[in-house]
């Protein structure tokens, strides 16, 4: 029986970068595909215990280690109050007081010039808060900034900037939980309460018909194709459409760069690519934060450019 799967490669870390680095010069078109791995990379993991008290202190104090505990369903029998209250501060952090990373700057210091284009899954805003041009980055998860009425009464979001600013200081260390529930925000026309829009917001459509668009603009070009740090949670966004792309190509290359996480040691990565892809597809069991900084030292100094 023959494997399903190639999990490694013989080329060592710095000819698989090579590889890496002659597809990306060469191609006319390049296509990244982000997920948690990459903002892990950057410093924003969430599966980091030691970040997570920093910003999480009364949740760490109540056993919780970090968000990814925290995903859903753990929260489904708290009060309103704890929940805006763990949300808030979770999306405070998260958006607004983990600044835009280095990591992600070097990332496009790779790609400026070049005909690329960015899907993510990540909701963190990374690419737009490091200067990616958002016209060439689609974020399929949507992101944090905006609200829907959860009783569906309007297709119309909002911005939640505001109440975090107003829910914040409200937030009682001793409970945990917003001290004055009037304060939590609900839907201006039915009352019903608000959540997170992720893909609902306004829009979402027309960033979706652009990345299909431009996908469908590689056809008969050279095409590299860069996931960084995409797993499982999600697959059928952004891996296993790769996956498909790849095998359908005439001439393309997909790179996989995935490791297991720095603060998770010993549940391994996910750099395997189906065997159908041999010799289209690279597996890549790097930290994204290596390759990226490997690829970024290669680069012409500034002014050495012609
Ligand atoms: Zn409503």
């Amino acid at each position: 029986m023959t494997d399903r799967y190639i999990t490694k490669t013989d080329a060592s870390f710095e000819e698989s970068v090579a590889a890496l680095k002659a597809w990306l010069d060469t191609s006319d078109k390049i296509l990244i595909g982000a997920g948690a791995g990459l903002s892990a990379a950057a410093g924003l993991s969430y599966l980091d215990e030691e970040l997570f008290k920093t910003f999480q202190p009364e949740m760490a104090a109540r056993g919780y280690r970090y968000p990814y505990e925290l995903f859903e369903r753990e929260k489904e029998n708290w009060p309103q109050a704890r929940e805006w209250a763990y949300n808030i501060r979770h999306i405070h952090f998260v958006r607004y007081v983990f600044p835009p990373a280095e990591l992600y700057k070097k990332l496009l210091a790779l790609v400026r010039d070049k005909d690329f284009f960015v899907v993510t899954s990540n909701c963190d805003r990374q690419f737009m808060r490091t200067g990616f041009p958002m016209e060439r980055v689609f974020e399929a998860q949507g992101s944090y900034d905006r609200l829907r009425c959860t009783g569906k009464c309007t297709r119309e979001t909002w911005e939640i900037k505001p109440h975090i600013d107003r829910l914040l200081p409200l937030i009682d260390p001793e409970t945990f939980m917003i001290s004055d529930e009037s304060a939590i925000p609900r839907c201006p026309y039915c009352g019903a309460d608000l959540a997170t829009a992720f893909r609902a917001f306004e829009g979402y459509k027309d960033e979706q018909a652009r990345y299909v668009d431009w996908l469908e603009s590689t056809d008969g070009k050279k095409l590299c194709i860069l996931e960084l740090g995409v797993g499982f949670n999600t697959p059928v966004v952004i891996r296993w459409p790769f996956e498909r792309l790849t095998y359908l190509h005439d001439n393309a290359h997909l790179f996989r760069v995935n490791t297991e996480y720095r603060e998770w040691p010993g549940h391994g990565g996910f750099p395997m690519v189906p065997a159908e892809l041999s010799g289209k597809a690279t597996p890549m069991p790097y930290d994204a934060k290596d390759v990226i900084e490997r690829l970024y030292a290669m680069l012409p100094e500034e002014g050495e450019q012609s």
